[in-house]
């Protein structure tokens, strides 16, 4: 791509109303834009995230055999009767039409993909199965200053899984651990995201989420000193017992952490209320045991943002970045590189704008693809190109190959 065609232009300033540092860096390098508090458009370079974190996602639930499926944002009143959730939900948004019809905008999706799955799911022979969405999510939240960490609209990955016993649920929900540190870990978060125990609400004694350890985490997480894993503040308590590894030593250490992701256990919560249920083998009617598995996509790519990059700007990990070479051309002769590499599969974005050497180099640290590529009248003089490494700063001349 050649960055005199892109539309957006990078600030030398973050907004001045934008007090994240995510948001603010996301913003000034033309990833996204902001509408109004927790509300943002994905700009073109902000896509080219987004698709390789769906990537990732894709081929590691493609993993334990989940099927792709796009549900509805609007969904009618009556499902979120169904589950009671219409009035227990407070940060839920109702909306009415003009002929009186009452829809909530969906926070998440049990309200549609429980009667969904339940027209095609009625036979011990048709379980276990799960299927997942990229979908915009609503939610009311009040803290909305976290910028993509908090949305009021956010994309969210969001998976279900149904079973026909508590057994058959349970060694899936373990792969589903492995499967999300694995996505966590070619996102470039591996190093600092933690499994972390978390209460289970009505549904099992634990849930899990996945907590990504950085100074800007709104979460209090305590570490087990043994195995790593950690238990979240809600449930936490002095000296107890490492619910991971069993360590009765009771030496955790304590840190800020983003949620990125969580699973769940549903149990029969969503199936009872829709009364989805399977035929077993003897032709008895049994009900459905459900697992939820949620990533906040814009979350994850907010957190990749807070937790890597520095005081120059963004710095994003290989499989995320949505280039694999900035080519900063400082002479005419810099687009059969450009071209080269292209034709080589490589991802490059060619800086041909008619601006100052000190301006692209800048710019290119802010938007933080992992190598920078330098073409200039004299090394193109020397016969050698300069290779810049985002991440270490360290400088390499190799042989030019043209
Ligand atoms: P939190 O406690 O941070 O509000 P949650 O428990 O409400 O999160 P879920 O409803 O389980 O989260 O949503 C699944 C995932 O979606 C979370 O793990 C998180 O990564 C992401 N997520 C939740 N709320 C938001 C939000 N307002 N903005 C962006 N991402 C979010
Ligand atoms: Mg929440």
């Amino acid at each position: 791509m050649l960055l005199s065609k892109l539309f957006t232009k990078t600030l030398r300033e973050g907004p001045k109303d934008e007090v994240a540092k995510n948001a603010s860096l996301l913003v000034r390098a033309g990833y996204v834009d902001k509408l109004a508090a927790g509300i943002y458009s994905y700009l073109p370079l902000g896509i080219l995230v987004v698709s390789n974190l769906q990537k990732i996602v894709r081929e590691e639930l493609g993993k334990v055999g989940a099927q792709e499926i796009f549900m509805p944002a609007l969904q009618p009143k009556e499902n979120w009767l169904k589950t009671g959730r219409w009035e227990t939900m407070d940060n839920l948004y109702k909306v009415t039409d003009s002929e009186g019809r009452e829809f909530a905008l969906g926070p998440t999706h049990e309200e549609v993909v429980v009667p969904l799955v339940q027209k095609f799911a009625s036979s011990y022979r048709d379980l276990p199965l799960s299927v997942y969405q990229f979908q915009s999510k609503f939610r009311m939240e009040l803290r909305s200053k976290s910028g993509l960490l908090r949305g009021r609209e956010f994309l969210m990955k969001d998976m279900y899984s149904f079973h026909k016993s508590e057994d058959e649920m349970r060694p899936f929900y373990e792969k589903m651990k492995e499967v999300y540190s694995q996505i966590f870990k070619r996102a470039g978060l591996g190093e600092i995201t933690r499994i972390t125990f978390a209460s289970g609400g009505a549904f099992s004694e634990f849930s899990h989420e996945f907590q990504a350890e950085t100074p800007a985490g709104e979460d209090t997480i305590y570490i087990c000193e043994s195995c790593d894993q950690a238990v979240n503040r809600e449930i936490f308590k002095e000296k107890m017992k490492c619910p991971a590894c069993k360590s009765d030593s009771g030496a955790y250490r304590e840190a800020k952490a983003i949620e990125v992701g969580n699973i769940f256990e549903l149990k029969t919560k969503f199936s009872d209320a829709f009364g989805m249920t399977y035929k077993d083998e003897t032709g008895i009617e049994q009900p459905v045991i459900m697992g939820c598995y949620g990533i906040g996509i814009g979350r994850l790519m907010g957190t990749i943002v807070e937790a890597l990059s520095d005081e120059k700007g963004i710095i994003w990990p290989e499989e995320v970045s949505p280039f694999d070479i900035h080519l900063v051309g400082l002479t005419a002769g810099a687009k059969v590189f450009y071209e080269y590499y292209t034709k080589k599969g490589m991802r490059v974005l060619y800086d041909d704008r008619d601006v100052s050497a000190g301006e692209k180099f800048a710019d290119a640290e802010l938007m933080g693809i992992p190598k920078r590529l330098v073409i200039s009248g004299k090394t193109l003089k020397e016969e050698k190109i300069e290779w810049k490494d985002r991440t270490t700063g360290t400088i390499t001349y190799e042989k030019s190959p043209l």
